[in-house]
């Protein structure tokens, strides 16, 4: 499928595509990368699910009792008052032997309820003496027992194909007795930050130079995402050693970031080396932060040029690379949802689509008093992204569109 983009040089061609019509033809081009492999339990944390798992047991195995008390059959109780012997004690980890006729079984949380009982009578309802048990209130028929299978059934699909594992998923697992699950091939990610004014955080700037954040917060989202990491590396304004960075990133990694480098200015080599190799399509994407962002392919390795301006390579990530790695790890849902949350601001209509850094308070959303895509501390204090579309005007108290950096980037 071709698209018609928008180059660098077509600069009278309209820049109306939405955040969301570029990543859409983004992730159209792309394919889940192949591939799985078993990892333990204990390993797979972060990794993405490559088949839908079924638990092989009936969870709870068997039925059980939810409360401490007494197991019996109610057709024995004659009425409030009922005496019967208690005839065994039940602790959880023990099969049961089937209850005796006529009697009661102590039994505690979470043990085998016993063949033949149909009931727990918590003890609250019961008094013990003498090896007798009285019934004072009559149960209903069934009450508080766990039913076998009651939460999972053998054979049901407990995690499905497509899951980026979080802890509570590897609990499900480990429940149903799953020691090794089939997961996704890790996604191998290289960074290139652009600029001869870059300078590694510890060293001294000299006059003209500027520290290189973009690399690190790179490094920290692509961890987030679960991606493994090829060494970054830092690339001077030059065409040979473009060229040279990005040969030798497609040789080693399925995705490759740069920062900076791809605007109009003349120092911007990282256009023409990525055209010399494969396929590059420049999109003027009507957003704010963030245009222009590259999107190409190093002969069939996907690349992705974010801005760079620290707050468009953030937003850009969130928008654009975020998804493309996701799609790419075969997760499910490359792109979170909005959630509507009252604004606690006015805001006038823009002509391009802006994503506020914001952050959730007393359950509105507040935006950083300065949004300029070089303010990095908007990022640090925000919680999120709130976009207001083109032409729109915000009134405080407008329910607007509120990504989490969590749901983003998690
Ligand atoms: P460029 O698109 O290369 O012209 O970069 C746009 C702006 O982002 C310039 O002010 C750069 O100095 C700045 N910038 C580019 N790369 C980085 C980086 N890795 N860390 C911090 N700022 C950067
Ligand atoms: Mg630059």
């Amino acid at each position: 499928m071709t698209h018609p983009v928008v180059t660098m040089t077509d600069r009278s061609a309209p820049v109306t595509m939405s955040a969301k019509d570029a990543r859409e033809r983004i992730l159209s081009t792309l394919a889940p990368l192949n591939g799985s492999g078993l990892v333990a339990l204990g390993q797979a944390l972060g990794r993405v699910v490559a088949e839908d798992l079924q638990s092989p047991i009936d969870v709870p195995p068997a039925d059980n009792s939810a409360m401490d008390g007494y197991a019996v059959r109610v057709d024995d109780l004659t009425g409030e008052g009922s005496r019967l012997p208690v005839s065994a004690r039940i602790q959880a980890g023990v099969f049961p032997a089937p209850l005796e006729p006529g009697t009661a079984a102590r039994i505690f949380t979470g043990a085998v309820v016993p063949e033949d009982a149909d009931t727990v009578v918590i003890q609250e309802h019961c008094q013990e003496d003498n090896g007798l048990v009285s019934v004072e209130k009559l149960p209903k028929t069934g009450a508080n027992i766990r039913r076998s299978g009651e939460d999972i059934g053998s054979g049901s699909t407990v995690v499905c194909a497509g899951t980026c594992l979080q802890p509570q998923h590897l609990g499900l697992l480990a429940s149903v007795g799953l020691a090794e699950v089939p997961v996704r091939p890790r996604l191998r990610v290289q960074v290139l930050s652009t600029g001869d004014e870059l300078v590694e955080p510890g060293r001294p700037l000299a006059p003209g130079q500027i520290y290189n954040s973009n690399d690190t917060v790179l490094t920290g989202l692509l961890e987030r995402l679960g991606c493994e990491l090829l060494p970054t590396q830092q690339v001077p304004d030059a065409a040979e050693a473009t060229r040279e960075a990005l040969e030798q990133a497609r040789g080693q990694a399925d995705l490759v970031l740069t920062s900076g480098g791809v605007s109009v200015g003349e120092a911007d080599h990282v256009k023409p080396a990525v055209e010399a190799m494969g396929r590059l399509d420049l999109w003027k994407i009507n957003i704010k932060p963030g245009k222009p962002v590259a999107f190409g392919d190093l002969g069939g390795v996907p690349f992705l040029g974010l801005p760079g301006n620290p707050v468009s390579v953030f937003v850009t990530f969130c928008l654009f690379a975020a998804p493309v790695i996701r799609y790419l790890q075969g997760r499910s849902e490359p792109f979170p949802d909005p959630i509507q949350i009252p604004a606690a601001f006015d805001r006038p209509a823009a002509k391009r689509e802006e994503y506020l850094r914001v952050r959730i308070k007393d359950g509105q959303l507040h935006g950083y008093p300065h949004q300029g895509s070089g303010v990095m501390s908007s990022v640090a204090w925000a919680d999120g992204l709130a976009r207001i579309p083109a032409d729109s005007v915000v009134a405080s108290g407008d329910r607007i569109e509120y990504f989490g950096f969590g749901a983003l980037v998690g």
